[in-house]
C-alpha cells in the first residue's frame, strides 16, 4: 500500500482567501520486500503540498471521496456535485458522471497524524478520517463540568483536576463513589449537575437535571472519550417518594468531552412534578460497567 503523513506548518489561519500553509507529507512507498506476506518493509518520501490542493475548489472542505470531475478536469466534491445540476461552475461542462480518480487515490495515499499527536497520541490516520478517531481517542481533551472553568485535559488530568480544584461543596458529603456500588445522590434541582467521582478508574460522571413541562429529567454521562479499553457503563436509578419507588434502568451510558445542557432526547429518567417535593432530589443511583 503507498502512503504518506502530513505535517502541518505555518500560523494554522483558517481563512480561505490568506492560508498560505505548506504541508510537509511523507509518502509511504511499498519496499521491494513489500509482496512477502507479513513483509512492512516501506521506504519514505518527504513532499511539501499546499493543502488548499486537498480542499474542493467549489465548497473549500477538506475533499471525501467519492471525488467528481468534468470533462475538463475541474473537481467538486460529492456534497457540492448534486448542487451543480451537472453543470461544473468553472467552465459549465457537465460534471457528476466522471469520478477523479487520480486525486482518490492521492487521498487515500495520505496519513495525517492524529490531532491529539500534541498530547501523546501516535495514531496516523487517513486523511479526511481523523473526526472517527478523535471520538475513541484516549488522547482526546476533555472540559472541566464545573461553571466558569475553562480547564481541558486528559480524562484522568481531568479527574484530578477536578478533586484538587475543589469545585464542588464538599459538606454536602463526598463525590466518590464506587462503580457498581449503591449511593445516594443528592442535590439541588436548580444547580443543574452533580459530578461524581470514580477513583479506581480516575473517572468523572455527570448526574444532570432538567426542568421540563411533564417533569424533571435525569441522566448521567461520563466525562471520557468513547475509547472502548475504558469499557461501557450504565446506570440505575430509584426514586422514592411517599413510600411509592420509582426506578430507571438505563441503556449505554453516553460518554462525552464536555457535558451538555440541552434537554436529553433519550436515556433519561421522567419524574413527574406530582412527585417532586421541593427543589431538593434524593436518589439511590448505581453507576456499574457492563460486561464485555
Ligand atoms: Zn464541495
Ligand atoms: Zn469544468
Ligand atoms: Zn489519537
Ligand atoms: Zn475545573
Amino acid at each position: 500500500m503507498v502512503g504518506a503523513s502530513i505535517l502541518e506548518e505555518g500560523n494554522g489561519s483558517t481563512s480561505v482567501l490568506t492560508k498560505k500553509r505548506r504541508l510537509r507529507i511523507t509518502f509511504h512507498f511499498p519496499g521491494e520486500g513489500a509482496k512477502r506476506v507479513g513483509t512492512e518493509a516501506k521506504k519514505l518520501s518527504t513532499m511539501m503540498l499546499d493543502p488548499v490542493v486537498l480542499d474542493c475548489p467549489i465548497c473549500f472542505e477538506a475533499l471525501k471521496i467519492p471525488i467528481f470531475q468534468c470533462d475538463n478536469g475541474h473537481l467538486a466534491c460529492s456534497s457540492c456535485c448534486p448542487k451543480l445540476s451537472g453543470k461544473c461552475p468553472a467552465c459549465a461542462l457537465p460534471i457528476g458522471h466522471i469520478r477523479c480518480r487520480a486525486m482518490e487515490s492521492v487521498l487515500e495515499s495520505i496519513c495525517v497524524p492524529c490531532p491529539n499527536a500534541k498530547h501523546g497520541c501516535t495514531k496516523n490516520l487517513t486523511y479526511g478520517k481523523e473526526s472517527i478517531h478523535e471520538k475513541e481517542c484516549i488522547f482526546s481533551q476533555c472540559s472541566c463540568p464545573a461553571p466558569d472553568c475553562d480547564y481541558t485535559g486528559l480524562y484522568t488530568r481531568l479527574y484530578f483536576h477536578y478533586i484538587y480544584s475543589n469545585h464542588q461543596m464538599r459538606y454536602m458529603g463526598t463525590s466518590l463513589f464506587s462503580c457498581g456500588e449503591s449511593f445516594t445522590a443528592k442535590f439541588n434541582i436548580r444547580d443543574k449537575i452533580l459530578v461524581k467521582e470514580e477513583c479506581r478508574m480516575t473517572l468523572l460522571f455527570a448526574v444532570q437535571c432538567f426542568r421540563e413541562p411533564y417533569g424533571v429529567y435525569v441522566t448521567v454521562s461520563c466525562i471520557a472519550p468513547s475509547a472502548p479499553r475504558l469499557g461501557k457503563f450504565s446506570y440505575d436509578i430509584s426514586y422514592t417518594v411517599d413510600g411509592h419507588t420509582m426506578i430507571y434502568k438505563s441503556l449505554e451510558m453516553k460518554r462525552v468531552l464536555e457535558v451538555s445542557f440541552e434537554t436529553p432526547k433519550e436515556n433519561f429518567m421522567l419524574i413527574p412534578h406530582s412527585s417532586l417535593r421541593g427543589e431538593l432530589l434524593k436518589m439511590e443511583l448505581c453507576i456499574k460497567k457492563l460486561e464485555e
